[in-house]
C-alpha cells in the first residue's frame, strides 16, 4: 500500500522542485528542529533512523494539467499503489482548474487527502467549501512554502490517510467475516429445517403406520384370543384342552409384543400422554400383586408386599403408567426367578409439602444379572444373556418402556443385582399429595344404590359389524347374565336405541355406513331433545392415544382397545354403568 505515495500538480515547474527537495530526505538543521518538534507532540519514536531525523521517504510522482492528475489518480489505485496526499495548484490553464480537478477525484476516490497551494486567495473559503462541501480531507497553504510547515502537514496527512486506510481495511475484513459467518449461519438454519421436516414427516408417518399395523393385528387377535376364550368353556378333552390353552397363550404373547411395540414408538413419538388423577397406591400396589400372583404361584415362589405407612393414601399422578412399570418388572421378577421370593416395595424417601418422592421396588431372588450388563439393560432391545432369550423369549423392549415412562414422569430407573442371587429393579417418581376429602353420606348412598343397580341383569346393545366379534362379545356378556342385541352399522344403533330401552351400548368405531363417532353424535343429539344419557363404551382395534380423545370427544363416555379381555370388559361395563349412575343422582 502506498502509504508515502505523493502527487504533486502544478503547472510550475519550480514548484514541483521545490517541494520535492523539502521531502527530500537531506537532513538539514530544520529536520533536527522539526524531529524536535515532532517528539514534543507525539512522543519520541525509537526508531534509530528517525532519530536522525531521516522520517519518511516520500515516493512523489507529477502532473502539470488537472486531468492528467485525475488519470494519474486512477491509475495509481489500479496498480494497488494509490496516492495518501495530493498537492494541488489552483491555477492551470489551459485545463480545468485545481477546484474542478478536486472535485472530480473525489467523485471515485472520496478519501483522497488533499492539500490546495496557491499564491493568493483566488477563491474565498466560502467558494471552496459551497463547491466541494464541508470535509476534513483538504487543506490549504500559502505559497511561498513554509519547510517545516509543509513537511508537518506532509507527515501529519500521510499518516491520517495510513490510520483511515487500515481502519478501512479493518472494517472490511470485519464485515467480510460477518457476511461469511452469518451465510454459514443460514446455511446450517435452512439445513436444519429441512432436517427437522424430513424427521417431522418421517415421525407422523410411522405412527400411522404402526397405528394402522396395530389396528389390523388387534381385530384378528380379538377373534383368536376371544374364540379360544369360548373354546375353553366347553367340554373339551384334556388334550384338546392343554392345546387350546397353549393356542391362547400364544396369542395373549403375540399381543403383549404388539403393545410393548406400539408404547414405545408413541413414547419416541412423543404421542405418549402422562396424566394426573387422584388415585391410591395401596391399590395399585395390591392389584399388581394379585395380578402377578397368578404366575408366581404357578412356580411355586411366595410373594409379598410392604408399603411404608408414611405414604398419604390420596397421591395424585398416572396410575395406569406406574401399574405398567410395576407390572414389567414383577412380570420380569417371577420370569427371571426359579425359587424363592418375590417382594414389593414402596418406600417415602422425600416429603416437602405436598411433594412426595416415592420409590417402588421389586425385588427377587433369581438368576441375577452380571454387573457389566447392568448399565445397558434399560436400553431397547437389551438383554442380558442371549441364552436366556432363547429361553424366556421377550423383545428387550419392557425395560426400555419402564425408563421411558419413568422419565415422562420425572422420575428415575434403576436396579441393584448379583449374578445367582436376585435383582432389586426400583423407579422413583415425584407425587402430589391429594388434601384428603371426607365421603358425603349421599356420597355413600349413591355409591350403594350404584352397585345394587347392577346387580340385575343388563341389557346391552352391541354395535358391531364383524361376525367373529360380534360372536365373541356375545358369548362374553351372555355368560354374565346380560342381555344382548346385535346390529351391524352406525345407522341401525341409532334406530335400535330409539326403539328399545338399553343400559348401555357397546360401540365399535369402524362400520358400513355410519361409523361409531358420527353415531355417538346422533344419539347424544337425540338425548338433548328426549332427556336422559345412554352409557356408550367404545370398542375398537384403534389404541393410539388419539382415538381415545377422539372417542371422548364424540360423547362416549370410555374405551376399550380390542381384543378385549372378558374381565376387563365386564369391569368397565360397570364402572361406566356406575359413573352414570352416580352423575344421574348428584
Ligand atoms: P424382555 O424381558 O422382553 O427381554 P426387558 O427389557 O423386560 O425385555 O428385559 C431385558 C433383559 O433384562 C432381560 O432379557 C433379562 O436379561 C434382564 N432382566 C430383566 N429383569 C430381570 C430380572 N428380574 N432378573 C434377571 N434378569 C432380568
Amino acid at each position: 500500500m502506498g502509504y508515502n505515495h505523493i502527487l504533486l500538480v502544478d503547472d510550475n515547474e519550480s514548484i514541483h522542485e521545490d517541494i520535492e527537495s523539502i521531502l527530500s530526505n537531506s537532513v538539514s538543521k530544520e529536520d533536527e528542529e522539526l524531529k524536535g518538534i515532532e517528539d514534543e507532540l507525539f512522543g519520541s519514536s525509537p526508531n534509530e533512523q528517525e532519530k536522525a531525523g531521516n522520517i519518511v521517504n516520500y515516493e512523489i510522482d507529477h502532473a502539470y494539467q488537472g486531468m492528467e492528475a485525475v488519470e494519474m489518480v486512477s491509475e495509481a489505485y489500479e496498480t494497488g499503489n494509490p496516492y495518501a496526499l495530493i498537492f494541488m495548484d489552483v491555477r492551470m490553464p489551459p485545463g480545468i482548474d485545481g477546484i474542478q480537478t478536486i472535485k472530480q477525484i473525489w467523485e471515485d476516490y472520496p478519501y483522497t487527502e488533499i492539500v490546495i497551494c496557491t499564491a493568493y486567495s483566488d477563491y474565498s473559503w466560502d467558494k471552496i467549501v459551497s463547491n466541494l462541501g464541508s470535509t476534513d480531507k483538504l487543506l490549504f497553504m500559502k505559497k511561498p512554502f513554509d519547510a517545516t510547515a509543509l513537511k508537518q502537514i506532509a507527515l501529519t496527512l500521510t499518516t491520517k490517510w495510513k490510520l483511515q486506510q487500515e481502519a478501512i481495511s479493518y472494517t472490511e475484513k470485519l464485515e467480510k467475516e460477518v457476511e461469511e459467518r452469518t451465510s454459514e449461519l443460514n446455511e446450517l438454519v435452512e439445513k436444519h429445517k429441512e432436517m427437522k421436516n424430513k424427521a417431522e414427516k418421517a415421525s407422523a408417518a410411522k405412527s400411522v403406520f404402526l397405528a394402522n399395523m396395530s389396528h389390523e393385528i388387534r381385530t384378528p387377535m380379538n377373534g383368536v384370543i376371544g374364540m379360544t376364550d369360548l373354546l375353553l368353556e366347553t367340554d373339551l378333552n384334556k388334550e384338546q384342552k392343554e392345546l387350546s390353552r397353549m393356542a391362547k397363550r400364544s396369542g395373549e404373547s403375540l399381543l403383549r409384543v404388539i403393545n410393548d411395540i406400539l408404547d414405545f414408538s408413541k413414547v419416541e413419538a412423543g404421542k405418549m400422554d402422562i396424566e394426573s388423577v387422584p388415585f391410591n397406591i395401596r391399590d395399585l400396589v395390591n392389584e399388581v400383586v394379585e395380578m402377578i400372583s397368578l404366575s408366581s404361584d404357578k412356580k411355586g415362589l411366595s410373594i409379598e408386599f410392604t408399603i411404608d405407612d408414611d405414604i398419604p393414601n390420596r397421591l395424585l399422578g398416572d396410575p395406569t403408567r406406574l401399574r405398567q412399570v410395576l407390572i414389567n418388572y414383577g412380570s420380569n421378577a417371577v420370569k427371571f426367578t426359579e425359587k424363592g421370593n418375590i417382594l414389593f416395595e414402596a418406600d417415602l424417601l422425600e416429603s416437602a409439602g405436598s411433594k412426595q418422592l416415592i420409590r417402588l421396588t421389586v425385588n427377587d431372588t433369581g438368576i441375577g444379572i452380571a454387573e457389566e450388563k447392568q448399565s445397558t439393560i434399560f436400553s431397547s432391545f437389551s438383554q442380558a444373556d442371549s441364552s436366556t432369550t432363547r429361553k424366556f423369549g421377550g423383545t428387550g423392549l419392557g425395560l426400555a418402556i419402564c425408563r421411558q415412562l419413568a422419565e415422562l414422569m420425572d422420575g428415575e430407573v434403576g436396579l441393584e443385582s448379583k449374578k445367582g442371587e436376585g435383582s432389586s429393579f426400583y423407579f422413583t417418581v415425584p407425587l402430589e399429595k391429594v388434601p384428603s376429602e371426607k365421603k358425603t353420606d349421599s356420597d355413600i348412598q349413591n355409591g350403594e344404590k350404584g352397585l345394587e343397580s347392577l346387580d340385575r341383569s343388563l341389557r346391552i346393545l352391541v354395535a358391531e359389524d364383524n361376525k367373529v366379534n360380534q360372536m365373541v362379545t356375545t358369548k362374553m356378556l351372555e355368560s354374565e347374565g346380560f342381555t344382548v342385541d346385535i346390529v351391524e352399522t352406525g345407522t341401525e344403533a341409532v334406530e335400535q336405541n330409539e326403539v328399545n330401552t338399553y343400559d348401555l351400548i357397546l360401540m365399535d368405531i369402524q362400520m358400513p355406513e355410519m361409523d361409531g363417532y358420527e353415531a355417538t353424535e346422533k344419539i347424544r343429539k337425540i338425548e338433548k331433545r328426549t332427556g336422559g344419557h345412554i352409557p356408550i363404551l367404545a370398542l375398537t382395534a384403534s389404541a393410539m392415544e388419539k382415538d381415545r380423545d377422539l372417542c371422548l370427544q364424540a360423547g362416549m363416555d370410555d374405551y376399550i382397545a380390542k381384543p378385549v379381555d372378558k374381565q376387563d370388559l365386564i369391569a368397565t361395563i360397570k364402572n361406566v354403568i356406575e359413573r352414570d349412575f352416580r352423575l344421574a343422582n348428584k
